[in-house]
């Protein structure tokens, strides 16, 4: 790949980041030394860095004020991220990372919105035999993090046409082409030999990508990837053999004071054959590589590029760069994002079984002895698993008969199946948010059962039970868990409060809009009431709540229901705790 080095930003200030990434000698840093300290946490400059190791360091934010009160240090840890492309695990995989948890890493695997697992409570100096049982089991988390490409989703629970596999098979190709080349990874956590000298990576160059970027992989009929929310996203359709469609400039991440942030979908860049697949790829990330804003991290992901400069002139930059011809790619058409969810026979010698799991958690609890009941079918059954983007689990590669049994034993071992669930639990999941996430403003996926079980009870009301209705919370605006792209959309902004959006659809290429602002979590669901009770006697047969929203106008919607916000009410009921 052509490394111009090229910036519209070249007069501006280098972030310190960047700096960072420069002066890291490939992306060691000081990790390796500190490794051997005794402190229990990282300094700022390895933590980075320690970032493209799939390693981020955190403080356990339940005991954080009182430790700081008491003038104690902070309960550091860190969280271990699993980059598994497709999210494809073999059952000697699972077990392998079910293991971990048990030995080093808080007693959960937590399955993320990228099809990875992450590991969280994992002390410092626990960190190298995590990750050397991670590679153990051939696994990664190289570039689990970091302003690289991440981990690579694309929906692989078995299909018909057998797509599932071709999917696959792209995912594995592009995540290990755009690992990074430095041996650190290897020095690091294997005390591997030093293989380079010269650490500009052909691909990144010594300053690797201004930020994060994400690669998705959908088929036409089923994007529950949600590939426009991806920086780059392959298009697949099951009627045409030998091309695929590239869509680039997708991101949820924006911020509450930060005005020129914002959440976008992805656009259509082009057609071409899917030999070509890998060299377009290589051509969109250099664009990204030169120009993306290295001087103000907010600004850094390709959406703002393409949003400043503008589809058609990234598109003739593409061109300039490529030595084959792009055909048009018009628009994007995907017909359904389905969960996944319970038995499915749709490709009937390939079945499969879709669980779903509360947010992506897998521990024990004192209600249900999860972790230690997939533990145990998969010890008996040996199944295929596959991670889904909406955080649950399929399970496969059996004949039916097994799969039955299988499911059986989930359920006599106490498992909630995914068909015993209300449609809103199973179209539901949040972002881990506290007390792990250094980011996070408010609670999410420990109070989404609450959320839910008090939107199901009003749902009920309205006579709305049975209706499929996507909810998705985040405990603040850079939206992990895409709530952007859920017909109900919870937003973290204070300790205690949410922004609300309505109105996208359920195929993940409208993005929903704000419908209420800084709203108590004490009367979220009283603020859904007034759309749900439109919704259930105005809708048009078969229309989706997001549809209806959409329809209705969400500022409509706002103006009649919407309460005001938190801070211009007169009296708070004190014992919602807010701050
Ligand atoms: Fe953390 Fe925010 Fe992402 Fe949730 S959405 S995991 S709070 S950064």
């Amino acid at each position: 790949m052509n490394n111009k080095s090229r910036s519209f930003e070249s007069d501006r200030q280098l972030s310190g980041n960047e700096i960072l990434k420069a002066e890291s000698d490939g992306l060691r840093s000081s990790i390796a030394l500190e490794l051997k300290d005794d402190s229990p946490t990282f300094s700022n400059d390895a933590a980075q860095i320690l970032k493209f190791h799939g390693v981020y360091t955190q403080d356990d934010r339940d005991k954080r004020s009182t430790l700081r009160k008491n003038g104690s240090e902070l309960a550091h840890m860190c969280m271990v991220r699993v980059a598994i492309p497709g999210g494809r695990l073999t059952p000697e995989q699972y077990l392998a990372l079910d293991e971990l948890a048990s030995d080093l890493a808080g007693e959960s695997l937590r399955i993320t919105t990228r099809q990875g697992i992450q590991f969280h409570f994992v002390a410092k100096g626990d960190l190298k035999p995590v990750v050397k049982a991670v590679n153990d089991a051939l696994l990664t988390t190289y570039a689990g993090c970091g302003d690289v490409v991440r981990n690579v989703t694309a929906c692989t629970a078995p299909r018909s046409d057998g797509l599932d596999l071709q999917m696959a098979e792209i995912a594995d190709q592009i995540s290990a082409r755009y690992k990074p080349a430095s041996s650190a990874y290897f020095e690091i956590w294997s005390d591997g030999a030093r293989i380079d000298q010269v650490e500009a990576d052909p691909i990144y160059g010594t300053t690797y990508l201004p930020r994060k970027f994400k690669i998705g992989i959908a088929t036409t009929d089923d994007n529950c990837v949600d590939l426009m929310s991806h920086d780059l996203g392959v298009v697949l359709d099951p009627a045409l053999v030998g091309q695929v469609g590239i869509v680039v400039g997708g991101g949820l991440g924006k911020g509450h004071a930060d005005p020129g942030s914002l959440a976008r979908l992805a656009e259509p860049l082009c057609t071409v054959r899917t030999e070509h697949l890998l060299q377009t790829i290589d051509t969109v990330l250099s664009i990204q590589r030169d120009y993306g804003d290295r001087s103000d991290r907010s600004r850094a992901r390709l959406k703002y590029l393409i949003e400043s400069h503008g589809i058609e002139w990234f598109r003739r930059e593409a061109e300039a760069r490529s030595n084959f011809p792009f055909m048009d790619f018009d628009s994007v058409k995907f017909s359904d994002s389905p969960s996944h969810l319970g038995l499915n026979l749709s490709a009937p010698s390939r079945p499969y079984y879709g669980l779903k799991l509360p947010s992506g958690r897998i521990k024990d609890t004192s209600l249900v002895a999860l972790r230690t009941a997939l533990r145990g079918v998969v010890q008996d059954f040996r199944p295929l698993i596959s991670l889904t983007a909406k955080e649950d689990l399929v399970l496969f590669g059996l004949e039916l008969e097994q799969l039955e049994k299988l499911r059986a034993r989930l359920d006599s071992d106490g498992v909630q199946l995914s068909e015993s669930l209300s449609p809103l639990t199973r179209d539901s999941f949040a972002c881990p948010a506290l007390p792990t996430c250094g980011l996070a403003l408010a609670e999410s996926e420990r109070i989404l059962p609450t959320l839910i079980k008090e939107i199901d009870d009003e749902l009920k009301l309205h006579a709305l039970s049975d209706s499929e209705i996507s909810l998705r919370m985040t405990g603040c605006p850079n939206g992990c868990a895409r709530p952007y792209l859920a017909e109900i959309g919870i937003v973290g902004r204070s300790k205690r409060s949410y922004d609300v959006y309505l109105g996208a659809n359920r195929k993940g290429t409208r993005l929903g809009t704000l419908y209420a602002v800084d709203v108590a979590f004490d009367i979220l669901r009283e603020s859904l009431a007034g759309p749900f009770k439109l919704y259930s006697e105005t809708r048009l047969p078969g229309e989706g709540f997001g549809d209806f929203c959409h329809r209705i106008g969400v500022q409509e919607l706002t103006k009649r229901y919407a309460p005001a916000p938190r801070r211009t009410r007169k009296a708070e009921p004190s014992k919602s705790g807010q701050s």
